[in-house]
């Protein structure tokens, strides 16, 4: 029932994006493109204020982080360096019935129906799920003809019901899983192994063995159509030499490989391979960060949950470069701070978390890794890693390049007496000479978006059968719009006063709008509720006299008498009011 409620109030949610302008789906008039995402008006202020919050507290409140902004493609050396080209890769498994391709580790388990509750490894049936009977129908004639011959099944609506005579779970101590599929003729079993997991959309498994998937978008930069080239290149090859598909293959890549290019699949390695230039141009020496804001891509086979997994998204990534001996204590000082900056726009905060990453998870180049988590209403999802990268993306452009990435110093210096240095990495020799690790925090701006946007959702009971009412309590610094200026009617006295006001307010860089419709004023603040627009000024006729005006709080719904003047200030004393300086 729980998860009903938070499904049908994420619907609702999605449904609000759409409605008033944060989300659109992309190229809609054109039936839209499956994961790509348009942000609205209020989606872009929304992002924004994420991403300023974060840019301000990492590069513009500190002396030891600088940014910059690199190019989204990458040609193809850099990622064959980093270990992307060959290991940047997803397992991904095929089903055989269904044709879906889908993630294992995010699969979930067969569903199996036991004759027998009490003996849950006898026989039973695993019921399949086709999305309607025509094709219930035809997925149950490839089953028994093609897949497993000879197998029971039968059809119950859209429903195709495999008949089981034993089912064996895989376990943790490596037994392995299996089905025996009953026979029609009942006189012998079908086996088929099960690995844990299923299609996840229909429950059949049918699957093909996982298979590495690399996750990069590559494209050719190149006068010439890369289509054309291959064929001019490799149709002959292919037919003098009679070669087979493999080898095929290779000549074609071998033919592009000059002009391939990637669509970065993280923005960090822009940062490594510029190391060198921002300690030279910007006189800098570890530790100190670099921050980058910008596109990531990845083709990422399951799209999921709106903007929490898509194609194109984009990252706030900071690398920080430190001594190796002192490593732990900044890998402990950055997972602090970022889950502080987390925990400071959150209304609801025991709903983030940190969580250590299994030794079996971690990328290939981490020897660390904590992610923050947010409690979606589908369950815990990451929104952000902090990983010890060690010192290997800085070494592996080392021996690729001619990179001078090394540090050489004349004393081993511990920067600040409260740090901690790790004494067993401390160099013996001077000079000393090292090629820095990095302690990265990387967070994508959209699933950021989307979890402030769950957190700030809330639906009010108005009683009577009517629906209930939304309010975004977004943090205002989030909110898109600051402030929403109302004259009472829609009499032209007040107009001039509310335009001044809201002047003074776009003048300050916050996104106000002048709501001047026929509609009542409670009407009005609802559905400014519905966007998070913190404050509501209202001019009424007390304003053409004496020059104040009402102040709505969005949260209390109380209301304050201020000259108009103050309006600015008000807003700004609350903005700056938690904030931690
Ligand atoms: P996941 O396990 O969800 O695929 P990941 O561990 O591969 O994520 P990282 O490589 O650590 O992700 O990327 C850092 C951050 O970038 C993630 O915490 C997430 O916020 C964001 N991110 C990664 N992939 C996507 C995506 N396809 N869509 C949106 N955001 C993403």
């Amino acid at each position: 029932m729980a998860a009903a409620a938070a499904a049908a109030s994420f619907r609702a949610l999605l449904d609000l994006c759409k409605r008033r302008g944060f989300l659109y789906q992309s190229a809609e008039i054109y039936g839209g493109l499956r994961g790509a995402y348009d942000y609205g008006p209020l989606g872009v202020e929304l992002k924004k204020n994420i991403l300023n919050s974060w840019w301000q507290r990492h590069v513009y409140w500190r002396d030891d982080v600088v940014g910059l902004d690199t190019s989204i493609l990458t040609p193809h050396p850099v990622l064959k360096a980093s270990g992307h080209v060959d290991e940047f890769t997803d397992l991904l498994v095929d089903c055989i019935l269904t044709k879906e391709r889908f993630r294992p580790d995010k699969a979930p388990a067969l569903e199996f129906l036991p004759t027998d509750k009490d003996n849950v490894s006898g026989g039973g049936r695993i019921p399949v799920d086709a999305p309607d009977k025509a094709t219930a129908k035809a997925w149950q004639k490839l089953v028994e003809e093609q897949i497993a011959p000879n197998i029971k099944t039968t059809l119950e609506g859209k429903r195709i019901m495999l008949h089981v005579n034993a089912f064996v779970q895989p376990d943790s101590q490596g037994q392995k899983g299996r089905i025996d599929f009953a026979s029609k003729t009942g006189d012998c079993s079908i086996p088929l192994d099960y690995n844990g997991y299923v299609e996840p959309n229909s429950n059949s498994p049918f699957l093909t063995a996982s298979r590495p998937f690399n996750l990069m978008f590559k494209t050719f930069l190149d006068p010439i159509d890369p289509i054309d080239r291959v064929i001019q290149t490799t149709t002959q090859q292919h037919e003098n030499n009679n070669n087979n598909l493999t080898s095929v293959r290779e000549a074609v890549d071998q033919v592009l490989r000059p002009s391939t290019v990637y669509l970065r699949p993280e923005t960090a390695q822009g940062v490594f391979i510029n190391f060198e230039q921002v300690t030279r141009t910007m006189n800098k020496r570890p530790p100190f960060g670099i921050a980058q804001i910008g596109k990531s891509f990845r083709n990422e086979i399951r799209l999921e949950h709106g903007i929490f997994r898509t194609p194109e998204f984009e990252q706030l990534e900071l690398e920080y470069f430190i001594p190796p001996w002192e490593s732990s204590h900044w890998f402990k000082y950055w997972r602090e701070q970022r889950f502080k900056w987390w925990l400071e726009h959150a209304c609801h905060k025991e709903n983030f978390r940190q969580r250590d990453h299994e030794k079996n998870e971690m990328a290939h180049y981490a020897t660390g890794c904590t992610d923050v988590e947010y409690l979606y209403p589908w369950g815990w999802g990451e929104v952000e890693g902090v990983a010890h990268r060690g010192n290997y993306d800085l070494t592996q452009h080392i021996k690729n390049s001619a990179a001078a990435f090394e540090v050489v110093e004349e004393e081993a210096r511990v920067s600040s007496p409260h740090i901690e240095a790790d004494d067993c990495l401390i160099p013996a020799e001077k000079p000393v000479r090292y090629v820095p690790h990095v302690i990265e925090s990387s967070c994508g701006l959209n699933r950021a978006m989307l979890a402030y946007l769950c957190d700030a959702f809330h639906q009010v009971s108005e009683g009577n059968n009517k629906p209930p009412r939304n309010i975004l309590r977004l943090h205002p610094r989030l909110a898109p719009v600051k402030c929403a200026v109302m004259p009472l009617t829609g009499k032209p006295e007040f107009m001039p006063l509310a335009e001044s006001v809201a002047k003074t307010l776009r003048r300050r860089g916050w996104f106000t709008m002048v709501e001047a419709q026929k509609l009542k004023i409670g009407k009005r603040y609802y559905r400014h509720d519905e966007i998070g627009t913190p404050w509501c000024v209202t001019v009424d006729y007390q304003s053409l006299e004496d020059e104040t005006v009402t102040i709505r709080d969005r949260d209390t719904g109380s209301q304050e008498r201020i000259h108009w003047r103050d309006v600015q200030r008000f807003i700004n004393d609350r903005l700056m009011e938690d904030e931690e300086l």
